[in-house]
């Protein structure tokens, strides 16, 4: 029934020339969403892409089924469409491991999340001619890192296979800056019940202020650009 509705949804995005983003989740439920994204990619994503996965890089696996997945583009002939994120349930996937006793699919530290996210969206855009790549994070370095390697291998900034996204209402200052020098970028907008969205965007404000400084100085330039205004 699943994959029924989820063809309907891939089909009308098709025809109407629209991207599906499909999400991550905890690693105990991802296999077969996994199976069902790559079997809709290799029915839609023929010449252009409409189906894109999401690889969550806080898992030590990830890296390796990226490589996978672009051997499987290739022999399969369609377009690999890969968001990448760092992971959203962390204490989650570690607390079950550990409780059912198997070894934890997360990394170990937050030092090797970063490593293999920035190393993903290198081997993307090495491999550009197969893969579509959404960067997703709100990470000023990661944002910016993929823009130099845009640079570095003399591929413009708004190359067609390369699109980032933020959410909506944060890190406004990485998307505003990007969209300013041309990149493909947009908001993710959460909607649906305020029992589900609110504790879902309570996360992630959490996991922005993690990154040391950051958070300060986004509230600096959203204070700053209030006083603009006012004084416009
Ligand atoms: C547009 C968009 C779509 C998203 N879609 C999804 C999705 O489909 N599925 C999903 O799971 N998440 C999703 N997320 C959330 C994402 O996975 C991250 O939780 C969030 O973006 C924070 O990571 P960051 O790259 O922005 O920045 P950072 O603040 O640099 O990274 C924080 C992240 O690093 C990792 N981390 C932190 N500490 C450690 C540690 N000690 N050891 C190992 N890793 C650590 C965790 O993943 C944490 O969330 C999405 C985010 C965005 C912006």
């Amino acid at each position: 029934k699943m994959q029924q509705r989820l063809l309907r949804i891939c089909e009308d995005a098709s025809e109407k020339k629209v991207g599906v983003f499909i999400d991550a989740e905890q690693s105990w439920i991802q296999d077969p969403i996994d199976v069902m994204t790559i079997l809709m990619m290799e029915k839609f994503n023929r010449g252009r892409v409409v189906v894109y996965n999401t690889l969550q890089m806080y898992r030590h696996d990830r890296l390796q089924f990226l490589q996978d997945c672009y051997e499987a583009a290739v022999q399969r002939n369609f377009i690999l469409g890969t968001k990448l994120v760092r992971g959203a349930y962390m204490e989650k996937e570690r607390k079950r491991a550990e409780q059912m006793n198997y070894t934890s699919p997360i990394q170990p530290d937050k030092a090797s999340t970063d490593r293999d996210f920035n190393s993903a969206i290198q081997f993307c855009i090495d491999h550009l001619d197969r893969i579509a790549l959404e960067v997703a994070s709100h990470n000023e370095y990661s944002n910016l890192f993929t823009t130099q390697l845009l640079q570095q291998r003399g591929m413009p900034l708004n190359h067609p296979s390369v699109h980032f996204s933020q959410l909506y209402g944060m890190s406004d200052n990485i998307t505003f800056n990007l969209a300013k020098v041309g990149c493909h970028v947009s908001k993710y907008l959460p909607f649906g019940p305020i029992k589900d969205v609110v504790p879902y965007l309570m996360r992630r404000a959490q996991e922005n202020s993690s990154v040391k400084g950051q958070t300060g100085r986004e509230l600096a330039l959203i204070k700053k650009e209030n006083k603009r205004r006012r004084l416009a």
